[in-house]
């Protein structure tokens, strides 16, 4: 069995913070080995790393490929003033005018982009209303051809009628009936309390329960989730609302939180949710403070459509935080990062984000050049003020090399590239013309 030796690795673990210099042993797809001097066996590869930092690859656990070909483009004449304009004028133009290629293209960038950052799983939401059909399978061949980790979902609403509501539900079951593997694995992909009547709730929830799985849904994102929830379905206590639906497990992904009161922020860690913090997201849509300090245990961190770097959403968290003077220290950060690898170890069922024997081998390899003693202490300060994704050198996901040396191997960057203006200049267009 072809196994890879890593000599002299710094390895990193983000939570607790502790670094440590030591070997490792990767065979099918697993660290098997870690300790000092490890022996190499007959027919090994050998890697001499002479000390880089060696770290568990970083989850994006919220974000929405496909927005990838977003950036640039045009913006409306008419400028939105508050989210739910954002959202009308912008995003939910954006996702009507997707089509098969532009999806592909989508996901494919912002696959390549992740791993180049360090990021090595990716929980998407995707939404593509005049593209339902078959929608997540091209999400996953893109994902595939990068070598990406995946949770995927497609987005129920009501804001495409019945028929929208409808075939949404039916490609989450698609997906989770034939699409999930060991580097795949499917949600319920639920838009948000104010487009989703009861029926399409209870339709999710069940969807789940059927598979077992979780939902994934954005909650509290601004005063409007509650606000045309009372207005459209007399309700406006919107946690409690998809609690009453079922919808609130140990496997639900909530994403955002801004709007939460004390009794919401109990019932959420009553039922063992998932918080997902988007704080750059927030500052880009001015939708207000997320009290991630009050989030609880069960926490992590996502770029919400902006390319998966994992440094920059963790340091742009950080400064959020201390705008916010939220009582968060650069550790807290650390957690909430690993709060991604702890809901993929769930999600997945093996583990991830640890450097032992018997962790899935995601490891990103970062040539970091410290300027100042880096000990178990000082590694948070490190990671928020000196790493970068610059410095991500290697990539490796499930034991194979996915980036080697900044390059790929195997694929052909520049055609990549070419291909993804001409697909992003002719969704721009359609995108123009869009009522
Ligand atoms: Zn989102």
């Amino acid at each position: 069995m072809s196994s890879i030796l890593l000599k002299n690795a710094t390895a990193v673990h983000l939570f607790p913070p502790t670094i440590e210099r030591v070997d490792l042993r990767i065979q099918s797809g697993q660290i098997v080995a870690r300790g000092q001097e490890l022996i190499p066996e007959p027919n090994e590869q050998v890697e001499e790393l002479n000390g880089r930092f060696v770290l568990p690859g970083l989850v994006n656990a919220h974000t929405h490929l496909y927005s990838a070909l977003a950036r640039g483009m045009p913006w409306p004449q008419d400028a939105p003033k508050n989210f739910f304009e954002i959202l009308q004028k912008v995003w939910w133009k954006l996702d009507r005018a997707l089509d098969e290629e532009s999806i592909y293209y989508s996901a494919l960038i912002g696959a390549l982009e992740a791993v180049k950052a360090g990021t090595t799983t990716l929980i998407d939401h995707h939404a593509s209303p005049n593209h339902i059909a078959g929608s997540l399978k091209i999400i996953r061949e893109a994902l595939e051809q990068i070598g990406v980790r995946g949770v995927l979902c497609y987005e129920v609403t009501d804001r495409n009628g019945e028929n929208g509501r409808d075939l949404g539900l039916r490609e989450n079951q698609i997906f989770l009936e034939n699409h999930t593997n060991a580097q795949f694995r499917g949600l319920v992909g639920a838009h948000a309390s104010f487009t989703l009547s009861d029926h399409a709730l209870r339709a999710c929830a069940e969807l789940a329960r059927q598979y077992d799985c979780g939902v994934h849904i954005h909650l509290a994102e601004d005063h409007c989730d509650a606000e045309i929830s009372r207005r459209d379905y007399g309700r406006s206590d919107i946690v409690k609302r998809l609690a009453e639906m079922e919808m609130l497990s140990a496997k639900t992904i909530l994403a955002h939180g801004i709007y939460l009161s004390e009794d919401d922020l109990r019932l959420i860690k009553q039922r063992r949710c998932w918080l997902m913090h988007n704080a750059r997201s927030n500052m880009n849509n001015g939708v207000g403070y997320a009290p991630a300090q009050n989030f609880g245990e069960r926490v992590s961190l996502g770029t919400d459509g902006f390319p998966a770097d994992m440094f920059e959403e963790t340091r742009l968290a950080f400064f959020k935080g201390c705008d916010a003077k939220n009582g968060l220290g650069p550790r807290d950060y650390l957690k909430f990062l690993n709060g991604g690898h702890q809901l993929c170890s769930e999600l997945f069922g093996a583990t991830l984000g640890k450097i032992s024997p018997g962790a899935v081998a995601d490891l990103i390899f970062l040539d970091y050049p410290a300027p100042t003693p880096l000990t178990n202490e000082n590694l948070a300060g490190h990671f928020l003020f000196g790493m970068k994704s610059e410095h991500v050198n290697d990539v490796m996901i499930a034991g194979k090399f996915v980036l080697r040396q900044k390059k790929w191997p195997g694929i052909a960057m520049e055609n990549i590239y070419q291909k993804s203006r001409e697909v992003a200049a002719k969704l721009w267009e359609r995108l123009r013309n869009m009522p």
